[in-house]
């Protein structure tokens, strides 16, 4: 089972469009599919889709929180000072600890003269296996609001989304990764067979895919770049195709102009793809996702 990972060190390069397409585009080609939304932060591959129905979902606990026993706290307010985070308050002298400021250090349970706080796992984010209107299932993970420690929670969305494409004898799993270059995106590349990088022709994107590369330089998995909105500067785009191809030696899969009938795929919730096959960008995007397809899943 070969591992597909559309990233991009930059948010809202395109990453999404180009992952639903290539999603549709292998399945209607033959080729049986799982596809992953490991965006937890801003999950919108299902969006992209047009939805889904929820086959499961499983709530993951990868975080910690402070939770203080009231009948045993004596209102010292040791706990209150400890905190670096300013994550507990005081309220008619006995300590409340606001969740979303909470790290789980645990400083305040040291701290405690009558051990009146435990440090307890806490729910980081939800795992959903949704059926999707083009024959596949899509794996999310939706992070829960102020939570971190998002890179284990992707960790589950890659773990669930091998097992479901296992289950289904799938030949691909498809991954919309998070943006960046932290811990989340580390953790989509990780296991990859193959890296689709999205970006486009503008300084903060080329500085963005720099940084992304060196991510990617680590796991030595293969590249191929896909510009979108490539028309947005012609200059920068021949120092970019430039760069990619001659400094990084990477294929450029495709080059997708601005087209308006992306936007207004997204609004009706389809892969352009399918909104209208006939766009100059799902002309483009077909080839890519053909492209890769004769490439990695021969
Ligand atoms: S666990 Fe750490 S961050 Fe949370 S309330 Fe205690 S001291 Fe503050
Ligand atoms: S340190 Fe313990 S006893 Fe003191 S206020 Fe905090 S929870 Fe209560």
């Amino acid at each position: 089972m070969k591992e597909i990972v559309v990233a991009s060190g930059k948010g809202g390069v395109g990453k999404t469009t180009v992952a639903a397409s290539l999603a549709v585009f292998l399945t209607k080609a033959g080729t049986k599919i799982v596809a992953a939304d490991a965006d937890v932060d801003a999950p919108d591959l299902l969006l992209a889709l047009g939805g889904g129905k929820t086959i499961s979902s499983t709530e993951i606990e990868a975080s910690e929180k402070a939770v203080i026993d009231e009948s045993k706290c004596t209102g010292c307010g040791n706990c209150v000072s400890a905190c670096l985070f300013g994550a507990i308050v005081m309220q008619n002298h006995l300590p409340t600890v606001v969740r979303l400021m909470c790290e789980g250090c645990g400083v305040c349970k040291v701290v405690c003269p009558v051990n009146a706080v435990e440090v307890k796992k806490a729910v980081t984010g939800t795992l959903k296996i949704e059926d999707t209107k083009y024959g596949f299932p899509s794996v999310t993970g939706y992070l829960r609001l102020g939570e971190h420690n998002s890179g284990h929670l992707v960790a589950s969305v890659k773990k669930s989304g091998r097992k479901t494409a296992e289950g289904l004898g799938a030949k691909a799993l498809v991954v919309d990764a998070a943006p960046g270059i932290g811990c989340p995106v580390i953790a989509s590349i990780s296991g990859a067979s193959y890296v689709i990088a999205v970006t486009e022709p503008t300084p903060a994107a080329k500085r963005d895919l720099e940084r992304l590369v060196k991510v990617i330089k680590h796991f030595g998995v293969p590249v191929g770049v896909v510009i979108n909105k490539a028309n947005l500067s012609d200059d920068f785009r021949a120092t970019l195709e430039d760069w990619v191809t001659r400094e990084l030696g990477y294929q450029i899969l495709g080059e997708i102009p601005i087209d308006y009938e992306v936007v207004k795929a997204l609004v009706n919730m389809a892969p352009v793809t399918e909104f209208n096959p006939n766009a100059e960008a799902s002309k483009i995007l077909t080839a890519i996702a053909k492209r890769v397809k004769d490439e990695v899943l021969p």
